[in-house]
């Protein structure tokens, strides 16, 4: 994915959002309450609810996303650049042009996203990044 697809696809947090969404859904869904596979999707609150024990779930719970202040865009952004084709940014580049205000958060994620690509053991592109984000559990 060239750079100005990336910006266009996820212009907005709601597009990061519904992104991040769809991926959760496509890794199969696993209630952290029962272990429930089922669920409906709650537009009211934006959570998962678990269809066996109704417990609500967060977008990021059960995730690598789980605990980060972050914004879901952050992740996104962050993911893009470490695993573009056209240039691999490095951590360090990463974050000099992730501009937040938390720099802890900042390490935190890239921390948790350099873990993720060191268990792939060759080169990973965005979506299977993405996709280890959240099946890490
Ligand atoms: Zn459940």
């Amino acid at each position: 994915m060239h750079l100005l697809n990336f910006i266009t696809r996820f212009s907005g947090d709601n597009e990061c959002f519904q992104y991040f969404r769809r991926i959760r859904e496509h890794a199969g869904f696993e209630c952290n309450n029962c272990g429930g596979k089922y669920h409906i999707w709650d537009d009211r609150t934006d959570q998962f609810r678990c269809i066996r024990c109704e417990e609500m779930i967060h977008l990021k719970t059960g995730t690598a996303l789980e605990g980060s202040a972050l914004p879901i865009k952050y992740w996104l952004l962050a993911a893009y650049l470490l695993t573009c084709e056209e240039k691999t940014y490095s951590a360090s580049e990463v974050h000099r042009n992730i501009d937040y205000m938390g720099s802890a958060e900042v390490d935190k994620m890239l921390g948790r996203l350099d873990t993720l690509m060191k268990g792939f053991g060759c080169h990973v592109n965005f979506e299977m990044l993405l996709l280890a984000c959240v099946k890490n559990r």
